[in-house]
């Protein structure tokens, strides 16, 4: 599945939404993501996730909870 963007710089899964303002780059949901959902635009200058795999996302949310930025939040 394709991921979706929207103007809020808000990404999202079926199950969980991503807020890209607050992403400080530490890459710990990338690397607890048991699907590896989430991916990385990695410039110097700039820096955050995005959702790579949107479909493979199975809801563990561990990626909520793992996040010290409170980046993602349930997608309701
Ligand atoms: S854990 Fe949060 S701050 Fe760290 S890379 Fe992921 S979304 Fe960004
Ligand atoms: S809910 Fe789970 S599978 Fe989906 S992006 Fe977050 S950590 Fe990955």
């Amino acid at each position: 599945m394709k991921e979706s963007f929207d103007v809020l710089n808000k990404i999202h899964t079926p199950y969980v939404c991503a807020n890209l303002r607050k992403c400080k780059a530490c890459w710990k949901c990338m690397y607890n993501c048991p699907e590896k959902v989430i991916g990385k635009v990695g410039f110097l200058w700039h820096k955050h996730i995005v959702i790579k795999n949107a479909g493979n996302c199975i809801g563990c949310k561990k990626c909520i909870r793992i996040c010290p930025y409170g980046v993602f939040s349930e997608k309701i």
